[in-house]
């Protein structure tokens, strides 16, 4: 059984990211780029199957400028199998990346497509739900367990107060959730293995997908910034500015 695994080129979680001064989106000049946390959680996921035997391919796929091909590398020092990197110089919106990856699941007629819950730099969650909506496949998202026996993926997500427990036939389209796994500490042995492994370019053109963006970004602005607090001396004085100024009581 083949597996899918979309891998996002992001800003690393631990930048702390500026707005460009014309506020046109967040500055990404010079900054640490990593593989989007949940799809590294992904690749793993992945990785495991095949290890336990459940899978015997892993192909990582990731759409965005040529140096996504540094987090494809990641993908494959974690154990992905192969690569494919479907280039483009300009941000490519969640529909056109679900309409890239449909054309993906076409030709390679994975079982198993595995998606992170969400890329932390848009945070839109849309790219797995959509994927599965175009393919016509089920989908998980939000998984925190994922086991896969007799043709179907059984599927633990958390839900408000409880686990919701899925079962899916797969083909089938799962997201991840942070606890689904730890992901393993890369080596550098395994670091060179990925050097050699097959990574193969192609552009949306060659899959027939239009990625001209359908939205346009009006204004990205800073939080406002929070005002400084005061101490209050005692708990009457709290009360009285929680009813008289916040007005919350
Ligand atoms: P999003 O819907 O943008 O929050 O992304 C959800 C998931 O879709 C990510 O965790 C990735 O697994 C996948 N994804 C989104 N954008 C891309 C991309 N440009 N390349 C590869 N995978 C992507």
């Amino acid at each position: 059984m083949k597996i899918l695994v979309a891998v996002k080129r992001v800003v690393d979680a631990n930048v702390k990211v500026g707005v460009k001064s014309d506020q046109s989106g967040v500055d990404i000049a010079n900054v640490k780029m990593s593989i989007n946390p949940f799809d590294e959680i992904a690749v793993e996921e992945a990785v495991r199957l095949k290890e336990r035997g459940v899978a015997t391919e892993v192909i990582a796929v990731s759409v965005g400028v040529a140096q996504a091909q540094e987090t494809l590398r990641t993908a494959l020092a974690i154990g992905a199998d192969r690569a494919i990197l479907v280039e483009s110089n300009e941000p490519v919106e969640p529909l056109a990346v679900a309409k890239i990856l449909k054309t993906l699941v076409d030709r390679e007629q994975p079982q198993l497509v595995i998606l992170g819950k969400q890329a932390i730099d848009d945070d839109s969650n849309q790219t797995g739900q959509m994927l599965a909506a175009l393919a016509g496949l089920p989908q998980a998202t939000f998984a925190s367990s994922v086991t896969i026996a007799g043709g179907r993926a059984t599927v633990s997500r958390e839900v408000d107060g409880g686990a919701e427990a899925l079962s899916l036939k797969l083909p089938a389209v799962v997201t991840t959730d942070l606890r689904l796994n730890e992901p393993r500490y890369v080596t550098l042995p395994n670091i060179m293995k990925a050097k050699k492994k097959p990574l193969v370019t192609m552009k949306p053109e060659d899959l027939g997908v239009d990625v001209t963006p359908r939205l346009k970004t009006l204004k990205v602005s800073e939080p406002p910034r929070r005002t400084a607090g005061v101490k209050v001396p005692d708990v009457g004085s709290l009360v009285a500015k929680l009813r008289n100024e916040a007005k919350v009581l």
